[in-house]
């Protein structure tokens, strides 16, 4: 019996237990009685007699159902099919989705197995209890200066590099800046959408400094043990300052630097590894020439104590790019590509209001990877305009053989709606492209309406907005009459009620000229939206009432090519 004081032979003993409850829990979920099978086939057959009661999807090899006034349950094949959810949803049968709950406990079992023998090895090679909090070397990524880039590859974002020049200026010289007892920032907090550039903006730092560039992430660590993240961010601290000057990016600071106020008492792994980093850079001095650059997408959920004086106090928003920097940024990605003369860049760049800088580089890789499939000479347009509404929608669905001819139909009316009165709303917007060719995102079709590029919107364009969200709707009800009108309009009116939300009660455009918002003044504003909505989906009837014919038109186009492109609308619409 002593030997079991030893660490090793607790560890023995935790093994040998969590082998048997894994075992055990999997042997009793396989032994419970099964539901009775039934062929796929017959499940339709059942689900369109309107004989099922309730589904229960998951991601296992079989889904269970009951039917209507019965209690027992029943397996079949789970198709796998992407749009079973809506079918069923459809056809009045209440779903629900879940985990295998058999394969899951399974799973269960042997993941406690597994654990056992990773604690097990863990602790073995450490030699003691604690997993010794050895930095993960491969965690890190240092890259040397000479291979980063510098501000020349960052396409626009003019503002953001003016306003780290002296950083880099500091990072280069540190000693200038200190003899004039100057106070650089610590720790610089980069904000703006994923693939904008955050990372890029602070691998350029480090390049036009000429100092080494360490980059993590932030969710590299939220470990399991607690101890170890805030071990990790010592030890890299230390490899930084043991190598003089450099950049520290952290990406994602969000997974550790969240807000503590989220009611739940927080996680002890997360704060420690967040005051671990905060000390870190308090203990810095002033002339050390290494600086912390975190990157977020979330601004607003980080921890105020990530952003006091001294910690991250500069913020830098890294802006999505306007048409002159997505000019740019095209032309710096499509350099090393053979493009097409015909090929007009130009009118990509327009195209692309939205993209971010990453996304028109994986445009551009997209539209070489058609080309490289069709084995062309270059990249021609339609290899472009492929990568461009894939970007915008998801691929197109190669399947279509599920998709029933009424619902093409109401597809095309429903498209043909938004479109038409995209167009006549008002001639700036330009609706580039319709669909009726379903995306793997789970659209039916879907139109492209590209409207100005403004710095504000006016009463005028905010109901505009509303009424070509609500058009589709609207030529449903036309076509089909109030009865016909379907399920794929909830997206539209999720997107017209949160216009209609902010024009109330946000931009004063409605009753009282009040933020409702900050007044937390619920008093009306529901209604007011309602009758807003109300008052421009009967504008938005009557508008494709008097155009009903350009409506038809469209729809029978649609029904025919299954794309439009903007010649092709404007040829009906204008
Ligand atoms: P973030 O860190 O903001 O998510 P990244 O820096 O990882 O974005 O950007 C991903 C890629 O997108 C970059 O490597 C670059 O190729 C491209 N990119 C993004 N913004 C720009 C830009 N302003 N100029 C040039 N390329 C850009
Ligand atoms: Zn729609």
């Amino acid at each position: 019996m002593k030997l079991l004081h030893t660490y090793q032979n607790i560890f023995g003993v935790v093994l040998i237990v969590a082998v048997v409850v894994g075992i055990i829990t999997a042997a009793y979920f396989r032994g419970r009685p099964s539901p009775e099978f039934v062929e796929y086939a017959v499940f339709i057959e059942a689900v369109d007699a309107g004989q099922v009661e309730s589904v229960v999807l998951s991601s296992g090899a079989e889904i269970s159902f009951t039917l209507e006034n019965d209690d027992a349950t029943f397996v079949t094949n789970n198709p796998r099919r992407e749009d079973l959810k809506e079918f069923l949803l459809l056809s009045g049968v209440s779903v629900t989705e879940r985990a295998p709950a058999g394969d899951g406990f399974i799973q269960l079992g042997f993941m406690l197995v597994v654990l056992a023998v990773v604690v097990f090895v863990l602790h073995r090679r450490s030699g003691g209890v604690r997993a010794k909090s050895g930095f993960n070397a491969e965690a890190v990524n240092i890259e040397n200066s000479s291979k980063l880039c510098g501000f020349d590859d960052i396409a626009g974002n003019v503002e953001a590099k003016e306003s780290v020049r002296d950083i880099v200026d500091y990072l280069r010289e540190p000693s200038k800046y200190a003899r004039y007892g100057a106070r650089m920032p610590k720790g610089i907090l980069l904000h703006g959408k994923p693939g904008t550039g955050k990372t890029l903006m602070a691998r350029a730092m480090a390049g036009e400094a000429g100092v080494p560039f360490y980059a993590v992430s932030g969710s590299d660590f939220v470990q399991m043990y607690v101890g170890v993240g805030a071990a990790r961010v010592r030890e890299l601290f230390k490899k930084a300052r043991e190598a003089g000057r450099g950049v520290i990016f952290i990406d994602e600071i969000d997974a550790l630097g969240k807000k503590r106020s989220d009611g739940l008492n927080g996680n002890d792994e997360r704060e420690q590894t967040l005051n671990a980093l905060l000390t870190e850079m308090q203990g810095f001095c002033d002339k050390a020439g290494i600086i912390v650059i975190a990157a977020t997408n979330r601004p607003d959920t980080l921890d105020e104590a990530l952003l006091r004086p001294g910690r991250f106090d500069r913020r830098v928003e890294i802006g999505l790019p306007d048409l002159a920097a997505r000019k740019q940024i095209i032309a710096l990605h499509a350099a090393n590509k053979p493009i097409a003369p015909e090929t007009d860049m130009e009118k990509l760049a327009v195209d692309t209001v939205f993209f971010s800088g990453a996304m028109l580089e994986g445009l551009l890789n997209d539209a070489a990877i058609n080309a490289a499939k069709r084995g062309v000479e270059a990249i021609e347009p339609t290899d472009i305009a492929t990568a461009y509404y894939t970007a915008l929608a998801g691929s197109e669905k190669k399947d279509r053989s599920g998709i029933r001819e009424q619902e093409r139909a109401v597809t095309a009316w429903h498209e043909s709606g938004h479109a038409l009165a995209a167009t006549l709303l008002n001639p700036e917007n330009r609706v580039t492209k319709v669909t009726i060719i379903p995306t793997t995102s789970g659209a039916g079709g879907f139109c492209v309406n590209i409207p100005p590029e403004r710095m504000y919107w006016t009463k005028k364009d905010l109901e505009e907005q509303i009424m070509v969200n609500l058009a589709g709707r609207c030529a449903e009800e036309l076509h089909f009459g109030v009865e016909g009108v379907t399920t794929g309009a909830s997206n539209d009116i999720e997107k017209a009620t949160q216009t209609a939300m902010q024009y109330v009660a946000k931009f004063g455009m409605g009753e009282g000229i009040v933020d409702r918002i900050a007044l937390k003044d619920d008093h009306g504003v529901n209604k007011e939206v309602a009758q807003l909505t109300a008052r421009l989906y009967k504008e938005t009837k009557n508008l494709l009432k008097q155009n009903y014919s350009k409506l038809e038109a469209l729809a029978n186009m649609l029904l025919e090519k299954e794309t439009l492109d903007g010649e092709d609308i404007l040829s009906i619409a204008a």
